[in-house]
């Protein structure tokens, strides 16, 4: 017999299926809201111009080789990127209680804090219900014995903030809570800045521990400080933390896999010990990150012309996806499509969580050559002026 005889088939990844299934469509109006990325107004993928700048610098750059980077990655791009997350007059930064090892995108940022939390501060952890598929994955193959909080409140098609602040405080002493910065995937919800101090209240009540999962800074407001606000605040009110950076969307460099992990201390002198254990880590798992991706960002955050040059590309990312939740609902309005619509132009980032249940994803995909996910989650992305009647119009027969 084989030593694969036991080895039953996994489920297929539900997102990346789902990609599969569009690409197989020979229908030449199909839609694809279903993946997280970044489409123009074409619907082709954009490499921000400030990117090919940086790119071009990088090959004629003599001096640069394919040599390895260090196990913690690149220097100048792991204190920029921590400096982004937490604002250059950070207390943190100030007095250099910060430290970022760079990681395989936000994933791997995600998995490398996993880790360290279970080797060196094991508790449950809490991630948000619902949340992006993949975290209940990541911290149950770290170790981690996985819980949820109540996060979305359908009937308000918001955020269930009781529930969540309920959990926070019946949770055990010292447990870790997940939470999303901004553009909060899948709801598109993110709490108020007021909720954000009853969520920091119970987190320290309870004595836990916030790991920040940030992938979308920039992407969702278009403003790279406000998308940055609830770590800041955490990091201001003294709490001690882990904040998962990608720039997959927001400098849209999804396949070279660029992220930081960022890490905050009471004080300077952990940096050092936390940083060389998670060193250690990184070594067994992936022994050292890739370069080109890395000196990309390095190059765009740490030049004042080239990241003026980024902001303004981010804000035309962001506000396409604005203007198009402006258009849907109003298009649906239009067609006076039964139900209440707000959400679409309340939530905010890449995803609108539409409220369809899975009866109706799966006739707008037989039946119309839409693809989402059947928690009835679309990203905005992959509406433009050409196809968002189309998208309106199968909304409005599905929920009829
Ligand atoms: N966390 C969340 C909440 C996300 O939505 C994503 C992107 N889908 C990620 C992490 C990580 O993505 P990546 O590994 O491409 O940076």
């Amino acid at each position: 017999t084989s030593a694969f005889q036991s080895v039953p088939l996994a489920p297929p990844d539900a997102i990346l299926n789902l990609n599969t299934l569009y690409k197989a469509d020979t229908y030449p109006k199909k839609i694809n809201v279903g993946v997280g990325a970044y489409r123009d107004e074409d619907g082709k993928p954009w490499v921000l111009p400030v990117v090919k700048k940086a790119e071009c610098a990088i090959v004629e750059d003599a001096s640069l080789d394919h040599e390895y980077l260090p196990i913690d990655g690149l220097r100048t791009f792991t204190d920029a990127s921590a400096k982004l997350i937490l604002g250059k007059n950070s207390p943190a930064v100030l007095e250099n209680r910060f430290g970022g090892i760079q990681t395989i995108s936000g994933s791997g940022a995600v998995r490398l804090g996993a880790d360290f939390l279970n080797r060196w501060r094991k508790a449950p952890v809490y991630i948000s219900n619902p949340t992006w598929g993949n975290h209940h994955d990541i911290f149950r193959d770290a170790g981690l014995d996985v819980h949820t909080y109540p996060y979305w409140n359908p009937e308000v098609r918001g955020l269930a903030l009781k529930g969540m602040l309920d959990t926070i405080k019946g949770a055990p002493k010292g447990s870790i809570f997940v939470l999303h910065p901004c553009a909060h995937n899948p709801t598109g919800v993110d709490p108020t800045p007021d909720e954000w101090k009853l969520i920091a209240e119970a987190i320290r009540a309870g004595a836990h521990f916030p790991f920040f999962d940030c992938a979308y800074q920039g992407f969702a407001s278009g403003d790279l400080d406000k998308d940055a606000a609830a770590v800041r605040y955490f990091v201001e009110e003294g709490f001690e933390l882990l904040v998962a950076q990608s720039y997959s969307k927001n400098i849209g460099l999804y396949g070279e896999r660029t992220g930081c992990l960022t890490i905050v201390t009471k004080s300077a002198d952990l940096v050092p010990n936390v940083r060389s254990q998670m060193c250690k880590l990184q070594r067994a798992s992936i022994s050292n990150p890739p370069a080109f991706g890395a000196r990309i960002v390095s190059m765009i955050l740490n030049d004042e012309q080239l990241f003026a040059e980024w902001t303004q590309q981010l804000k035309i990312m962001a506000n396409r996806i604005i203007h198009m939740r402006t258009v849907l609902f109003a298009l649906l309005t239009e067609l006076g499509t039964p139900g209440t619509w707000n959400h679409i132009v309340d939530q905010i980032g890449m995803f609108t969580f539409t409220g369809l249940n899975a009866a109706q994803v799966k006739v707008l995909r037989d039946t119309y050559h839409i693809y989402l996910t059947d928690n009835g989650r679309i990203s905005m992305a992959g509406l433009n002026t050409h196809n968002i009647r189309t998208f309106a119009e199968a909304v409005d027969f599905v929920v009829r």
